[in-house]
Protein backbone atom coordinates (compact mmCIF):
# COMPACT_ATOMS: atom_id res chain seq x y z
CA UNK A 1 0.00 0.00 0.00
CA UNK A 2 1.02 3.71 -0.32
CA UNK A 3 -0.01 5.06 3.15
CA UNK A 4 1.67 8.88 3.34
CA UNK A 5 2.32 8.65 -0.64
CA UNK A 6 2.07 13.02 -1.08
CA UNK A 7 3.40 13.49 2.26
CA UNK A 8 6.76 11.65 1.47
CA UNK A 9 7.07 14.07 -1.47
CA UNK A 10 6.38 16.94 0.25
CA UNK A 11 8.53 16.39 3.02
CA UNK A 12 10.00 13.33 2.36
CA UNK A 13 13.79 14.44 2.41
CA UNK A 14 14.91 11.54 3.89
CA UNK A 15 13.65 8.30 2.66
CA UNK A 16 10.47 6.59 3.76
CA UNK A 17 9.96 3.07 3.52
CA UNK A 18 7.23 2.05 1.22
CA UNK A 19 4.52 1.48 3.76
CA UNK A 20 3.31 4.88 6.07
CA UNK A 21 4.63 3.61 8.64
CA UNK A 22 8.28 4.14 7.79
CA UNK A 23 7.51 7.65 8.18
CA UNK A 24 10.79 9.17 9.55
CA UNK A 25 11.40 11.47 12.80
CA UNK A 26 12.73 14.40 10.03
CA UNK A 27 9.68 13.88 8.15
CA UNK A 28 7.54 14.32 11.03
CA UNK A 29 9.12 16.80 12.34
CA UNK A 30 9.08 19.05 9.39
CA UNK A 31 5.26 18.25 9.26
CA UNK A 32 4.74 19.83 12.55
CA UNK A 33 6.68 22.79 11.63
CA UNK A 34 4.55 23.07 8.17
CA UNK A 35 1.95 26.45 8.45
CA UNK A 36 0.60 26.17 4.57
CA UNK A 37 -2.54 25.66 4.29
CA UNK A 38 -2.28 23.96 0.93
CA UNK A 39 0.61 21.75 1.64
CA UNK A 40 -1.24 20.48 4.82
CA UNK A 41 -4.42 20.09 2.77
CA UNK A 42 -1.77 16.83 1.66
CA UNK A 43 -1.12 15.68 5.03
CA UNK A 44 -5.18 15.56 6.15
CA UNK A 45 -6.07 13.41 2.87
CA UNK A 46 -3.27 10.85 3.56
CA UNK A 47 -3.95 10.50 7.10
CA UNK A 48 -7.63 10.08 6.08
CA UNK A 49 -6.73 7.64 3.14
CA UNK A 50 -4.96 5.77 5.66
CA UNK A 51 -7.67 5.62 8.54
CA UNK A 52 -10.25 4.70 6.07
CA UNK A 53 -7.82 1.60 4.48
CA UNK A 54 -6.81 0.59 7.78
CA UNK A 55 -9.51 0.93 10.09
CA UNK A 56 -12.73 1.64 7.90
CA UNK A 57 -15.15 3.93 8.48
CA UNK A 58 -16.49 2.84 11.76
CA UNK A 59 -16.30 5.70 14.63
CA UNK A 60 -16.58 3.15 17.96
CA UNK A 61 -17.89 4.85 20.89
CA UNK A 62 -16.10 4.20 23.84
CA UNK A 63 -18.92 5.41 27.00
CA UNK A 64 -16.18 7.59 29.75
CA UNK A 65 -17.51 6.77 33.41
CA UNK A 66 -15.70 9.27 35.49
CA UNK A 67 -15.56 7.09 38.78
CA UNK A 68 -13.49 9.19 40.91
CA UNK A 69 -12.18 12.81 41.05
CA UNK A 70 -9.64 11.72 44.32
CA UNK A 71 -6.09 11.82 43.37
CA UNK A 72 -2.61 11.43 45.14
CA UNK A 73 -0.93 12.60 42.36
CA UNK A 74 -0.41 16.45 41.90
CA UNK A 75 0.14 17.38 38.35
CA UNK A 76 0.81 21.00 38.24
CA UNK A 77 -1.35 21.00 35.34
CA UNK A 78 -4.41 18.57 35.75
CA UNK A 79 -7.62 20.42 37.66
CA UNK A 80 -8.03 17.49 39.91
CA UNK A 81 -4.47 17.61 41.46
CA UNK A 82 -4.91 16.01 44.89
CA UNK A 83 -3.32 18.91 46.77
CA UNK A 84 -6.10 21.01 45.38
CA UNK A 85 -8.93 22.12 47.52
CA UNK A 86 -12.43 21.12 45.72
CA UNK A 87 -15.37 19.19 46.61
CA UNK A 88 -14.63 15.37 45.47
CA UNK A 89 -16.47 12.61 44.74
CA UNK A 90 -16.44 8.82 44.14
CA UNK A 91 -19.48 6.98 42.59
CA UNK A 92 -21.46 4.24 44.80
CA UNK A 93 -20.63 0.63 42.93
CA UNK A 94 -24.36 1.20 42.02
CA UNK A 95 -24.01 4.23 39.65
CA UNK A 96 -21.29 2.49 37.98
CA UNK A 97 -23.28 -0.56 37.27
CA UNK A 98 -26.28 2.18 36.02
CA UNK A 99 -23.71 3.82 33.70
CA UNK A 100 -22.55 0.35 32.08
CA UNK A 101 -26.23 -0.43 31.71
CA UNK A 102 -26.62 3.05 29.80
CA UNK A 103 -23.42 2.47 27.67
CA UNK A 104 -25.22 -0.87 26.90
CA UNK A 105 -28.35 0.77 26.28
CA UNK A 106 -26.88 3.97 23.41
CA UNK A 107 -25.42 1.04 21.35
CA UNK A 108 -21.71 2.00 23.00
CA UNK A 109 -18.81 -1.18 22.66
CA UNK A 110 -16.99 -0.35 25.57
CA UNK A 111 -17.12 1.72 28.66
CA UNK A 112 -13.32 3.17 30.26
CA UNK A 113 -13.50 3.31 33.71
CA UNK A 114 -11.66 6.56 34.33
CA UNK A 115 -10.47 8.18 37.56
CA UNK A 116 -7.79 10.11 39.49
CA UNK A 117 -5.22 7.91 40.93
CA UNK A 118 -7.78 7.09 43.65
CA UNK A 119 -6.27 4.45 46.14
CA UNK A 120 -10.38 4.45 47.92
CA UNK A 121 -10.62 2.88 44.27
CA UNK A 122 -9.27 -0.69 46.30
CA UNK A 123 -8.47 -3.94 43.88
CA UNK A 124 -11.79 -5.78 44.94
CA UNK A 125 -13.67 -3.19 44.15
CA UNK A 126 -12.32 -2.26 40.33
CA UNK A 127 -12.55 -6.39 40.04
CA UNK A 128 -15.99 -6.24 40.72
CA UNK A 129 -16.80 -3.65 38.40
CA UNK A 130 -14.82 -5.85 35.54
CA UNK A 131 -16.62 -9.05 37.01
CA UNK A 132 -20.21 -6.82 36.77
CA UNK A 133 -19.86 -5.32 33.24
CA UNK A 134 -18.16 -8.60 32.09
CA UNK A 135 -20.92 -11.14 32.34
CA UNK A 136 -23.82 -8.44 32.60
CA UNK A 137 -23.03 -6.85 29.21
CA UNK A 138 -21.26 -7.17 25.95
CA UNK A 139 -19.14 -4.26 26.36
CA UNK A 140 -15.37 -4.45 26.49
CA UNK A 141 -13.85 -2.69 29.44
CA UNK A 142 -10.56 -0.35 29.67
CA UNK A 143 -9.31 0.66 32.79
CA UNK A 144 -7.37 4.46 32.60
CA UNK A 145 -6.89 4.61 36.72
CA UNK A 146 -2.90 6.16 36.82
CA UNK A 147 -0.14 4.26 37.58
CA UNK A 148 -1.43 0.73 39.86
CA UNK A 149 0.39 -2.11 41.24
CA UNK A 150 1.41 -5.23 39.73
CA UNK A 151 -1.14 -7.59 41.70
CA UNK A 152 -3.81 -5.04 40.86
CA UNK A 153 -3.24 -5.31 36.98
CA UNK A 154 -2.88 -9.05 37.23
CA UNK A 155 -5.70 -9.27 38.87
CA UNK A 156 -8.05 -7.07 36.66
CA UNK A 157 -6.84 -8.68 33.24
CA UNK A 158 -7.46 -11.96 34.79
CA UNK A 159 -11.17 -10.57 36.25
CA UNK A 160 -11.80 -9.69 31.94
CA UNK A 161 -10.24 -6.00 31.55
CA UNK A 162 -9.68 -5.76 28.13
CA UNK A 163 -7.77 -2.53 27.61
CA UNK A 164 -5.68 0.29 29.44
CA UNK A 165 -4.65 3.98 29.29
CA UNK A 166 -1.93 5.87 30.34
CA UNK A 167 -0.39 8.59 28.64
CA UNK A 168 3.20 9.40 29.00
CA UNK A 169 1.98 12.98 28.64
CA UNK A 170 5.70 13.74 27.44
CA UNK A 171 9.07 12.06 26.55
CA UNK A 172 11.20 15.23 27.06
CA UNK A 173 12.61 13.92 30.67
CA UNK A 174 13.53 17.76 32.10
CA UNK A 175 9.87 18.87 31.30
CA UNK A 176 8.16 15.36 32.57
CA UNK A 177 9.93 16.30 36.45
CA UNK A 178 8.92 19.47 36.35
CA UNK A 179 5.34 19.27 35.60
CA UNK A 180 5.13 15.69 37.60
CA UNK A 181 6.51 16.52 41.00
CA UNK A 182 5.46 13.05 42.95
CA UNK A 183 6.10 10.62 40.15
CA UNK A 184 9.04 9.21 40.68
CA UNK A 185 10.18 11.80 38.45
CA UNK A 186 10.55 9.95 35.26
CA UNK A 187 8.94 9.00 31.89
CA UNK A 188 10.64 6.37 31.58
CA UNK A 189 8.91 4.56 34.43
CA UNK A 190 5.58 5.23 32.30
CA UNK A 191 6.85 4.15 29.18
CA UNK A 192 8.07 0.54 31.41
CA UNK A 193 4.08 0.65 33.03
CA UNK A 194 3.27 0.81 29.14
CA UNK A 195 5.36 -2.37 28.50
CA UNK A 196 4.53 -4.01 30.84
CA UNK A 197 0.71 -3.16 30.51
CA UNK A 198 1.06 -5.33 26.94
CA UNK A 199 3.08 -8.24 28.29
CA UNK A 200 -0.09 -8.30 30.63
CA UNK A 201 -1.82 -8.54 27.36
CA UNK A 202 -3.82 -5.46 27.59
CA UNK A 203 -4.60 -3.43 24.47
CA UNK A 204 -2.64 -0.57 25.66
CA UNK A 205 -2.72 3.16 25.16
CA UNK A 206 -1.23 6.19 25.26
CA UNK A 207 -1.07 9.97 24.45
CA UNK A 208 0.57 13.76 25.06
CA UNK A 209 -1.24 16.65 25.63
CA UNK A 210 0.05 19.15 22.64
CA UNK A 211 1.22 22.53 24.08
CA UNK A 212 1.96 21.83 27.33
CA UNK A 213 4.64 24.62 28.17
CA UNK A 214 8.24 23.92 27.52
CA UNK A 215 7.20 21.47 24.69
CA UNK A 216 9.59 21.77 21.70
CA UNK A 217 8.60 20.60 18.12
CA UNK A 218 11.52 18.34 18.87
CA UNK A 219 10.18 16.22 21.85
CA UNK A 220 6.90 16.25 19.99
CA UNK A 221 8.37 14.33 16.93
CA UNK A 222 10.27 12.06 19.81
CA UNK A 223 6.90 11.43 21.21
CA UNK A 224 5.17 10.17 17.74
CA UNK A 225 8.12 8.11 17.16
CA UNK A 226 7.80 6.45 20.55
CA UNK A 227 3.88 5.67 19.99
CA UNK A 228 5.37 3.43 17.46
CA UNK A 229 7.88 1.81 18.55
CA UNK A 230 5.68 0.74 21.79
CA UNK A 231 3.32 -1.08 19.30
CA UNK A 232 0.21 0.92 21.01
CA UNK A 233 -3.31 -0.18 20.54
CA UNK A 234 -4.43 3.34 21.44
CA UNK A 235 -3.09 6.68 20.99
CA UNK A 236 -4.97 10.12 22.61
CA UNK A 237 -3.88 13.43 22.24
CA UNK A 238 -5.41 16.32 23.15
CA UNK A 239 -4.67 20.14 23.10
CA UNK A 240 -3.20 21.48 27.25
CA UNK A 241 -5.99 23.29 28.66
CA UNK A 242 -4.80 25.49 31.19
CA UNK A 243 -6.49 25.44 34.70
CA UNK A 244 -6.31 28.82 36.42
CA UNK A 245 -6.21 26.97 39.51
CA UNK A 246 -2.79 24.58 39.03
CA UNK A 247 0.36 26.05 39.33
CA UNK A 248 1.50 25.60 35.60
CA UNK A 249 -2.12 27.42 34.67
CA UNK A 250 -1.19 30.34 37.34
CA UNK A 251 2.20 30.89 35.38
CA UNK A 252 3.90 29.01 32.71
CA UNK A 253 6.71 31.78 32.67
CA UNK A 254 9.53 29.20 33.34
CA UNK A 255 9.07 27.01 31.56
CA UNK A 256 7.37 28.33 28.17
CA UNK A 257 9.79 27.82 25.14
CA UNK A 258 10.43 31.34 23.39
CA UNK A 259 7.93 31.93 19.88
CA UNK A 260 8.81 29.67 16.90
CA UNK A 261 10.20 26.92 19.60
CA UNK A 262 6.93 26.00 21.92
CA UNK A 263 4.30 24.07 20.46
CA UNK A 264 1.10 26.09 20.42
CA UNK A 265 -2.03 23.92 21.75
CA UNK A 266 -4.28 24.52 19.22
CA UNK A 267 -6.53 22.69 17.27
CA UNK A 268 -4.46 22.66 14.30
CA UNK A 269 -1.32 21.61 16.55
CA UNK A 270 -3.81 18.50 17.92
CA UNK A 271 -4.88 17.52 14.57
CA UNK A 272 -1.24 17.16 12.80
CA UNK A 273 -0.38 15.02 15.54
CA UNK A 274 -3.59 12.94 14.66
CA UNK A 275 -2.76 12.79 11.30
CA UNK A 276 0.98 11.87 11.78
CA UNK A 277 -0.02 9.43 14.96
CA UNK A 278 -2.05 7.89 11.96
CA UNK A 279 0.76 7.75 9.17
CA UNK A 280 3.34 6.48 11.73
CA UNK A 281 1.24 3.56 14.04
CA UNK A 282 -1.03 3.24 10.80
CA UNK A 283 -4.04 0.68 12.40
CA UNK A 284 -4.14 2.40 16.16
CA UNK A 285 -7.39 3.28 17.42
CA UNK A 286 -7.36 7.22 17.71
CA UNK A 287 -10.13 9.46 19.63
CA UNK A 288 -11.21 12.48 18.68
CA UNK A 289 -10.97 13.68 21.87
CA UNK A 290 -13.10 15.74 24.56
CA UNK A 291 -10.08 18.53 24.71
CA UNK A 292 -9.99 18.88 20.89
CA UNK A 293 -13.45 19.42 21.06
CA UNK A 294 -13.49 22.13 23.64
CA UNK A 295 -11.05 24.08 22.40
CA UNK A 296 -12.78 24.44 18.87
CA UNK A 297 -16.90 24.16 20.10
CA UNK A 298 -17.83 24.14 17.19
CA UNK A 299 -16.09 21.51 14.86
CA UNK A 300 -13.06 20.17 16.56
CA UNK A 301 -14.60 16.62 16.74
CA UNK A 302 -14.70 16.82 12.83
CA UNK A 303 -11.53 18.05 11.99
CA UNK A 304 -9.72 15.01 14.25
CA UNK A 305 -12.30 12.25 12.91
CA UNK A 306 -11.45 13.68 9.32
CA UNK A 307 -7.63 13.92 9.82
CA UNK A 308 -7.53 10.29 10.93
CA UNK A 309 -9.71 10.08 14.23
CA UNK A 310 -11.53 6.87 14.56
CA UNK A 311 -13.16 7.11 17.91
CA UNK A 312 -15.23 8.78 20.42
CA UNK A 313 -15.41 9.19 24.00
CA UNK A 314 -19.13 10.54 25.04
CA UNK A 315 -19.25 10.82 28.50
CA UNK A 316 -21.91 8.36 30.16
CA UNK A 317 -20.92 10.15 34.06
CA UNK A 318 -24.11 10.96 36.08
CA UNK A 319 -24.48 14.85 34.93
CA UNK A 320 -24.59 16.14 38.82
CA UNK A 321 -20.78 15.15 39.39
CA UNK A 322 -19.43 15.89 36.12
CA UNK A 323 -18.34 19.73 36.90
CA UNK A 324 -16.36 17.86 40.10
CA UNK A 325 -14.16 15.80 37.54
CA UNK A 326 -12.92 19.66 36.06
CA UNK A 327 -9.48 18.45 34.78
CA UNK A 328 -9.60 21.75 32.93
CA UNK A 329 -12.82 24.32 32.37
CA UNK A 330 -14.78 24.62 29.90
CA UNK A 331 -14.73 20.98 28.91
CA UNK A 332 -16.86 20.22 26.26
CA UNK A 333 -20.51 18.45 26.33
CA UNK A 334 -20.23 18.94 30.42
CA UNK A 335 -23.72 19.70 31.17
CA UNK A 336 -25.58 17.54 28.64
CA UNK A 337 -27.10 14.03 29.45
CA UNK A 338 -25.41 11.05 27.77
CA UNK A 339 -28.75 10.80 25.86
CA UNK A 340 -28.71 14.13 24.31
CA UNK A 341 -24.79 13.47 23.21
CA UNK A 342 -25.97 10.59 21.41
CA UNK A 343 -28.17 12.48 19.19
CA UNK A 344 -25.48 14.94 18.64
CA UNK A 345 -22.66 12.89 17.81
CA UNK A 346 -25.06 10.00 15.60
CA UNK A 347 -25.26 13.54 13.86
CA UNK A 348 -21.78 14.48 13.50
CA UNK A 349 -20.47 11.41 12.74
CA UNK A 350 -23.12 10.38 9.73
CA UNK A 351 -22.83 14.13 8.36
CA UNK A 352 -18.86 13.39 7.87
CA UNK A 353 -20.17 9.86 5.52
CA UNK A 354 -19.26 7.58 8.65
CA UNK A 355 -21.07 5.17 10.68
CA UNK A 356 -21.24 4.18 14.44
CA UNK A 357 -18.93 1.38 15.47
CA UNK A 358 -20.73 -2.16 16.35
CA UNK A 359 -18.82 -4.48 18.53
CA UNK A 360 -15.77 -3.47 21.00
CA UNK A 361 -13.74 -1.76 17.99
CA UNK A 362 -10.45 -3.34 19.13
CA UNK A 363 -7.54 -2.63 17.21
CA UNK A 364 -7.78 -4.28 13.84
CA UNK A 365 -3.67 -5.34 13.38
CA UNK A 366 -2.79 -5.03 9.73
CA UNK A 367 -5.88 -4.64 8.40
CA UNK A 368 -5.96 -3.70 4.05
N1 LIG B 1 -5.44 9.33 36.62
C1 LIG B 1 -5.45 8.80 35.30
C2 LIG B 1 -4.14 9.09 34.58
O1 LIG B 1 -3.32 9.83 35.10
O2 LIG B 1 -3.96 8.52 33.51
C3 LIG B 1 -6.62 9.26 34.45
C4 LIG B 1 -7.16 10.62 34.69
S1 LIG B 1 -6.16 11.96 34.04
C5 LIG B 1 -7.09 13.33 34.64
C6 LIG B 1 -6.55 11.87 32.31
C7 LIG B 1 -5.77 12.80 31.39
O3 LIG B 1 -6.24 14.13 31.54
C8 LIG B 1 -4.29 12.92 31.61
O4 LIG B 1 -3.59 11.88 31.02
C9 LIG B 1 -3.96 14.28 30.96
O5 LIG B 1 -3.37 14.11 29.69
C10 LIG B 1 -5.33 14.95 30.83
N2 LIG B 1 -5.30 16.30 31.44
C11 LIG B 1 -5.16 16.62 32.73
N3 LIG B 1 -5.10 17.95 32.87
C12 LIG B 1 -5.21 18.50 31.63
C13 LIG B 1 -5.20 19.83 31.13
N4 LIG B 1 -5.05 20.89 31.92
N5 LIG B 1 -5.33 20.01 29.78
C14 LIG B 1 -5.49 18.94 28.98
N6 LIG B 1 -5.50 17.66 29.39
C15 LIG B 1 -5.35 17.44 30.70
Amino acid sequence: MQAAGAVAKLHGNVKSEPDGGGMTRAEVLAWLKEDEAWKLDFLWEDADRVRKERVGDEVHLRGLIELSSYCRRDCHYCGIRGSRKLERYRLSEAEVEECARLGVRLGYGTVVLQAGEDPGLSRERITRHIRFIKTETPLAVTLSLGERSDEELIEWREAGADRYLLRHETSDIALFRRIHPDCGGVPSDRIEFLRKLKRLGYETGSGVMVGIPGQSYESLASDIMLFRELDLEMVGVGPYLAHPDTPLGRDASALALPPGEQVPATDLMTTKVVALTRLVCLDVNIPSTTALATVNNENGRELGLSRGANVWMPNLTPVKYRKLYEIYPGKACVGDTAEACQVCLLRRITSLGRVPGKGPGGRRRGAE
